[in-house]
């Protein structure tokens, strides 16, 4: 409940169709008062937006696509909700910018997600990351626009969020003077982590997306197959924490437990642990700094096995990947992620077998190598590139 006298936070929820965008209102709707929805950004699902329209109030609806906002239009009038739509990526970023909103959840898939979150932190919101593509392949520049804005970061990403209630309160990025020794990111190992390389290999779209612990968007839960997504997340840490490469740790925990870790110079590793359920972290930022209700059932620790093994980058090699695009630094972020973006399209359309994936990222990361990242143009413009390497190389590998 909300404490009385307090002010409603005001939210845009970027992405509210999606997993993670549904899971925050869940947070949200058990709170009466305590939040306010100004917008709701959706791409194409109207039926889910008018639901969400019907029992959030928001004031602005967004649709990506003209012909989803003119449908979303119709039914909104037909059910009298006095609800405003626009369209399109300007209105993404007019809605993450909007002087009456405080807090934006930032949850677009992808680098589409970009703009609206790049303007949302040069605005000075409060913003909930889940959107790690933003700081992959944007990291200096998104930082710089916290830093300079005074915006205020919270990572829902489940890992960084456990790192980021594992750190000191007062962490500013100087390990040496936190004490921190190293960032332990835990990873699920995702569906194929017991299969041969020749069965992944062979692996389809259906097994892909079948994540053993975590409910997600299907272009998450094939990096989690492939352990791209572990190394956006390196990539993620990096920017989040001022971490080096070298400081930052990946290790396979099946059970999805303990949701990350830091180590400290004393020997200590503190851990955060919960049930795995994305409201937790949603919750933590959303309330930040006060604990609220997520919905999210206890952890069960009775009985229960607890297993840590290393990552295989054979099998794997995606991870790999990431900490080379990592040590290329410039634009080679910004080149993995689109290239991945790409890949995993085709892969789920039924195009390219599995391992095109990675084939077809460390193809684009060769031939694009040593690209400059000043600027916001610069990275779009090395996002363009790879996207055009990464489809003709894909021509090629067709299934
Ligand atoms: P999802 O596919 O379920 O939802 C994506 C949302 O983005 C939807 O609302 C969709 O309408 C919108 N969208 C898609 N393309 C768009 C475009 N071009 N322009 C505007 N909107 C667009 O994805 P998700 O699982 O909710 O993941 C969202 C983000 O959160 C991703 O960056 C993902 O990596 C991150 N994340 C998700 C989880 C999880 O458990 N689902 C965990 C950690 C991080
Ligand atoms: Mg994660």
């Amino acid at each position: 409940m909300k404490p009385s006298g307090m002010k409603p936070r005001v939210l845009t929820v970027l992405g509210a169709t999606g997993t993670i965008g549904v899971n925050t209102l869940d947070v949200v709707a058990r709170h009466p008062g305590r939040f306010e929805i100004f917008a709701l950004t959706g791409a194409t699902q109207v039926e889910r937006m008018v639901e969400q329209c019907r029992t959030h109030r928001p004031r602005i609806a967004v649709m990506n696509e003209p012909a989803a906002a003119a449908a979303l239009r119709l039914r909104l009038a037909e059910a009298k909700l006095p609800v405003t739509v626009l369209e399109g990526e300007s209105a993404l970023t007019d809605v993450a910018t909007a002087p009456e909103v405080d807090t934006v959840m930032a949850a677009i898939v992808g680098a589409a997600g970009l703009p609206a979150t790049l303007a949302a932190a040069q605005a000075g919101k409060r913003i909930l990351l889940a959107n790690k593509e933003t700081l992959v392949v944007s990291g200096q520049l998104f930082m710089d626009a916290i830093a300079t804005s005074g915006a205020e970061l919270l990572p829902i990403d489940s890992e960084h969020n456990a790192i980021f209630q594992a750190l000191p309160r007062d962490f500013d990025g100087d390990f040496k003077r936190a004490g921190v020794r190293a960032l332990w990111l835990t990873a699920s190992g995702g569906p194929f982590r017991t299969l041969s390389a020749e069965a992944i290999a062979a692996a389809t779209p259906a097994q892909a997306v079948a994540h053993p612990n975590w409910v997600m968007g299907k272009k998450i839960s094939v990096d989690s197959a492939s352990l791209m997504n572990k190394g956006l997340e390196v990539i993620e840490a990096r920017w989040l924490f001022n971490a080096r490469p070298e400081q930052i740790k990946v290790v396979v925990h099946p059970q999805s437990i303990v949701h990350s870790m830091v180590e400290y110079a004393d020997g200590s590793v503190i851990a955060q642990m919960g049930t795995p359920d994305m409201r937790t972290p949603i919750a933590f930022a959303l309330g930040f700094p006060e604990r609220i209700d997520a919905g999210v059932s206890a952890l069960e620790l009775m009985g229960r096995q607890l297993t840590f093994e290393a990552p295989d980058t054979a099998r794997f090699p995606c991870l790999q990947l990431a900490f080379d695009a990592l040590a290329a630094g410039g634009s080679a972020a910004a080149v993995l992620n689109a290239a991945n973006e790409v890949a995993v399209a085709r892969f789920l359309e039924g195009e390219v077998p599995f391992n095109a994936i990675a084939a077809s990222i460390a193809h684009t990361l060769d031939a694009l190598a040593g690209g400059a990242a000043s600027s916001l143009e610069d990275l779009l413009e090395a996002d363009r590139q790879a996207r055009s390497v990464a489809t003709a190389y894909l021509e090629g590998a067709r299934a």
